[in-house]
């Protein structure tokens, strides 16, 4: 499978927004590591596809490092305004399950496929960790954060918008193909 046809599967799974990634786009920042770290998702620590356990920058750079090209994936929704969180929950819920019915088929096609996400791993409704190992190793994902990336820089270094106003709000994830 070409990657054009990879974005054509990904539009058909429901996703608002797809473009081509240029994988030497993504720069992995400390900065955002830092961001973890000070726990304001309240992740940091409890899963193993977030920091500490999802490994430091340079294991994930080493990861990337194999690949080239990838397909930056985007939901966008109505919100009423930058306290609505119950509709961003469900745009959330939506745009993860979107993404996962697109990573079992790309990765029929892709079987090398690195799924990186929004937020942390939610396969399991409660992570294995620390008290156990990954359930799903071949299939957890960690989020852009984790990986270091500025989302609205990698966007617009790929020619896709990040903000579409105060009444929208979109979730962006990648898979890199190979
Ligand atoms: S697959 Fe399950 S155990 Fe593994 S990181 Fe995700 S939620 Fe945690």
């Amino acid at each position: 499978m070409e990657v054009a046809a990879a974005e054509k599967l990904a539009l058909e799974k429901g996703f608002s927004n797809v473009s081509h990634l240029d994988v030497s786009t993504m720069e992995l920042l400390d900065e955002v590591r830092a961001m973890c770290s000070a726990n304001t998702c309240g992740q940091y620590g409890k899963n193993w596809a977030c920091p500490p356990a999802c490994g430091e920058l340079e294991e994930c750079r080493a990861r990337i490092s194999r690949f080239r090209e990838g397909i930056l994936v985007q939901t966008v929704g109505d919100i009423e305004d930058s306290l609505d969180f119950e509709a961003m929950m469900e745009i959330e819920a939506e745009h993860k399950a979107h993404f996962m019915e697109a990573a079992e088929e790309l990765r029929k096609e892709f079987p090398e496929l690195l799924a990186i996400g929004a937020g942390c791993c939610t396969i399991c409704a409660k992570c294995a960790y620390p008290d156990g190992p990954c359930r799903f190793p071949d299939k957890r994902v960690s989020s852009l954060e984790a990986y270091g990336i500025v989302v609205s820089e990698l966007c617009k270094k790929n020619n896709l918008a990040y903000y579409y106003g105060a009444d929208k709000i979109a979730y962006t994830s990648c898979f890199l193909l190979k």
